[in-house]
C-alpha cells in the first residue's frame, strides 16, 4: 500500500478536524490528488495547506477519509502493533484482562477506524452444556472500513503477537460495510475457535454463543449497567425487555428480584437466556418469552399486570439522521408502555445504543412519556457505556450508550 492520496479539504471544513474528529465527509473535499484505491493512505490538508492528519480512504463511502494520525505517518504494522498496546494498557487498568472479557479495540476512540476487537475470556462449551476443552481465550473481530480491511493480515499479526489468544474468529456482517463498498466476511483467521464458550460476568456464567450471537456474541458494553440496574431488584418482579442472552435479567435475579420475566423476539436469544438461567440454578425465577416487544408491553398492560423494576434495552432504533423521527416515536412508545406497567415506587432502568438518537433526545422522549404516562420521575442514575468503551474528546460518536434508572414518586 505505497500509493497516497493527498486530500485538499474546502475552505473552513478543518475546524471539527482540528478539534479532534477523525472523519472526513465527502463534501468537505475540494480536491483529492492520487489514486482512489479502497483503504490506501490519505494525508489531508485545510485549504490552505495546513497538514491536518493521515487517514485511510473509503472510496465509495460518505466518510471518504478515516485519520489514525495526526503526524504525518502511516498505519502499518508497527502502527497497529504501538496503538494496540496502547488500547491494551488502558484495559489492563479498568479490567482484569487475566480473567474477564473485554473489548480491546473500539475503532476510532482507539486510534485504529473501523476496527473492532472483543476479547472473550473463558471455557468452551459442547452442544450440551458441558465444558468441551481447556480454558482460553479468543479474540471476535469486526473489520467495519476500508481502511482496516486492507490492513487485516497486520491486524491479525498484532493481535496474536500481543495477547497470544487460541484463536481470533472475524464477524464482519455488520450493514455498515455495504458503504464502504465491502462485502460480508466471517471466518476463522488464527488458531481455532469454539462455537460457544462460557464466561463470567457480574458472578455469573453466561453462554456466549460466538460462532452465531447477535454481534461479537455479548454485549460487553452492558455490564456495569446491568449491575446497576439489577441494586433495584431486591424483592421486586422484573421485566427485562429485548434481553438477549439475558443479562440483565439474570443479575437482577441474582440479586435477589422475586420474579424475572424475559422477553426477546430472537428464539435463538431466548434459548439462550433459558439455558443461561439453569447454568445459574436461577430457572425457577426467570420466565422467558419470546415475542414482540411492542405487542407484549401492550399485551401486559391490558392484563392489568404490574412490575416493580423494568428494563428496556432495545437495539438502537436510529441508524441514521433520516431515521431519527421514527426512532423517536419508538422509543417513546416503549417507554411510556413501561411506565404504564410500573407499580408505585417501581423504577426504569432504560437503555438507547443509537448515537444519532443522542442524550439530549432520549431525556425530552423520557420527560414526554413521563408526562403522557401522568407519572412523575425521579431521575436516578444517568449512565453510558462500560469502561472498556471509552469515549475521547471531539468524536462525540464515541459516546454512544445511555442508560437512565428513573424511579417513580408518585402514585
Ligand atoms: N439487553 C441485552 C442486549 C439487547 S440487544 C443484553 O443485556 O445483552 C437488543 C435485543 O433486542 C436483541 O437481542 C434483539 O433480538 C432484540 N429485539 C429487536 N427487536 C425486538 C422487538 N421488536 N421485540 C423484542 N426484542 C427485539
Amino acid at each position: 500500500m505505497d500509493a497516497k492520496v493527498d486530500i485538499r479539504l474546502k475552505p473552513r471544513e478543518e475546524d471539527r478536524i482540528l478539534a479532534g474528529h477523525p472523519w472526513i465527509y465527502d463534501n468537505e473535499i475540494a480536491r483529492a490528488d492520487g489514486p482512489a484505491a479502497s483503504g490506501a493512505e490519505a494525508r489531508v490538508f485545510a485549504a490552505r495547506g495546513r497538514f491536518l492528519g493521515s487517514g485511510t480512504l473509503s472510496p465509495g463511502s460518505k466518510i471518504r477519509v478515516r485519520l489514525h494520525s495526526r503526524s504525518d505517518e502511516d498505519w502499518d504494522g508497527a502502527f497497529t502493533r504501538r496503538l494496540l498496546e496502547t488500547a491494551l494498557a488502558f484495559r489492563r487498568r479498568v479490567r482484569d484482562l487475566s480473567s474477564e472479557s473485554a473489548r480491546i479495540v473500539f475503532g476510532e476512540a482507539d486510534g485504529l477506524p473501523g476496527l473492532v476487537a472483543d476479547r472473550f475470556v473463558g471455557t468452551p462449551l459442547g452442544p450440551d452444556g458441558e465444558p468441551a476443552g481447556e480454558p482460553g481465550s479468543w479474540i471476535v473481530l469486526q473489520v467495519l472500513a476500508a481502511g482496516a480491511e486492507a490492513r487485516k493480515a497486520g491486524i491479525v499479526e498484532a493481535l496474536r503477537g500481543a495477547l497470544g489468544p487460541d484463536g481470533i474468529l472475524e464477524r464482519s456482517e455488520a450493514p455498515v460495510r455495504r458503504l464502504e463498498g465491502l462485502s460480508p466476511s466471517v471466518g476463522v483467521l488464527a488458531g481455532s475457535v469454539p462455537d460457544r464458550i462460557d464466561i463470567r460476568e457480574n458472578g455469573l456464567s453466561f453462554v456466549v454463543d460466538l460462532a452465531g450471537g447477535q454481534k461479537t456474541g455479548w454485549f460487553l458494553d452492558q455490564r456495569e449497567n446491568r449491575a446497576a440496574a439489577a441494586a433495584y431488584a431486591p424483592g421486586r418482579t422484573v421485566l427485562d425487555a429485548f434481553c438477549n442472552a439475558g443479562g440483565f435479567g439474570l443479575c437482577a435475579a441474582r440479586a435477589g428480584a422475586a420474579s424475572v420475566l424475559s422477553v426477546d423476539s430472537s428464539e435463538a436469544a431466548v434459548a439462550q437466556v433459558r439455558e443461561n438461567a439453569r447454568r445459574n440454578g436461577l430457572e425457577n425465577k426467570v420466565e422467558v418469552r419470546a415475542a414482540n416487544a411492542f405487542d407484549l408491553l401492550r399485551d401486559l398492560e391490558k392484563e392489568g399486570r404490574r412490575f416493580g423494576l423494568v428494563v428496556l434495552d432495545p437495539p438502537a432504533f436510529a441508524k441514521n439522521r433520516a431515521a431519527l423521527e421514527g426512532a423517536a416515536r419508538g422509543y417513546k412508545e416503549i417507554n411510556l408502555r413501561a411506565l404504564r406497567l410500573l407499580e408505585p415506587g417501581g423504577v426504569l432502568a432504560t437503555c438507547s445504543c443509537s448515537w444519532w438518537f443522542d442524550r439530549e433526545r432520549f431525556r425530552a422522549m423520557l420527560e414526554d412519556a413521563a408526562a403522557d404516562s401522568g407519572r412523575r420521575l425521579r431521575y436516578l442514575e444517568d449512565r453510558g457505556q462500560a469502561p472498556d468503551h471509552p469515549v475521547v474528546s471531539g468524536y462525540p460518536e464515541s459516546w454512544y450508550l445511555k442508560c437512565v434508572i428513573a424511579e417513580i414518586v408518585n402514585r
